[in-house]
């Protein structure tokens, strides 16, 4: 299976995932063309792309849903709550599968689980996807780390975890109190203290590769994020283990899994 994060972080996200024939985009929050543009650039064409599976309503996961799905016809699969709270992105032309929060589903050779996250959504879910031989798991857009988030990222090989904000940087940014505490609170983001000790419980299990995903761009920084996660694994003991920390003006690497 391979995997590349288009982009990732609070001004838009897209995970292309590929598996033989079978490609699908965890969702598409850049403009249509920029999405068809990050897919180019990995000489990836979207024509090949079979699906867009949405994790929730807001703008940086859902701005270029529309667009691709009516000009390549595309399928979009969503809860029934991100249905009703984009509407708007829709002109009712575009094939829509509604899905649990909690259902699994296949899409060509990659099998999806879909897992419900503490976010400030109607409905807001992400995703494992397995091929059958390897799993990964993204875990973004959530407060904090639930005992079913963790359950989900406890069987991947490869975890793309939030590392949304530092939390000095948030606290003495620019942002007014009540932003500041939605974005703390236990259904806005997580911080890079958050995902770190989630990392910590993962590798003593035997996780060994993770994407720091979906930064924020004024209240955190790409070494600020890598630091936080690297300090405390060697912390506790852990030094063999690969962290990238994913950007959100170019496409990351491909990783296979
Ligand atoms: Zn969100
Ligand atoms: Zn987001």
């Amino acid at each position: 299976m391979k995997i590349c994060l288009l982009a990732s972080g609070s001004g838009g996200n897209s995970i292309y995932v590929q598996n033989g024939s079978s490609g699908v985009l965890i969702d598409a929050g850049l403009t249509g063309k920029k999405i068809e543009e990050r897919l180019h650039s990995r000489n990836i064409n979207p024509a090949r792309v079979q699906a867009i599976v949405v994790s929730h309503e807001h703008a940086d996961h859902i701005k270029g849903v529309g667009v691709l799905a009516r000009r390549y016809g595309m399928p979009v699969w969503m809860t029934q709550g991100t249905l009703n709270a984009s509407k708007q992105t829709f002109r009712g032309t575009e094939q829509i599968r509604v899905l649990e929060n909690d259902e699994s589903f296949s899409i060509g050779d990659l099998s999806f689980q879909a897992f419900q996250l503490p976010h400030d959504a109607a409905d807001p879910v992400n995703f494992s996807v397995t091929d059958g031989r390897a799993e990964v798991a993204v875990a973004t857009d959530m407060g904090t780390v639930t005992q079913l988030v963790y359950q989900r990222m406890r069987s991947a090989d490869l975890v793309i975890i939030e590392t949304n904000y530092d939390r000095d940087l948030l606290m003495n940014g620019p942002y007014p109190w009540d932003l500041k505490m939605r974005i703390s609170g236990t259904h806005g983001h997580l911080s890079n203290h958050g995902a770190a000790e989630a990392l910590c419980n993962l590798a003593a299990e035997g996780l060994q590769r993770a994407v720091l995903a979906h930064l924020s761009e004024k209240n955190n920084r790409p070494n600020l994020a890598r630091k936080t996660c690297i300090h405390q694994l060697r912390g506790h003991g852990i030094r063999d283990f690969s962290l990238c920390v994913a950007e959100q003006d170019r496409p990351s690497e491909v990783f296979e899994v």
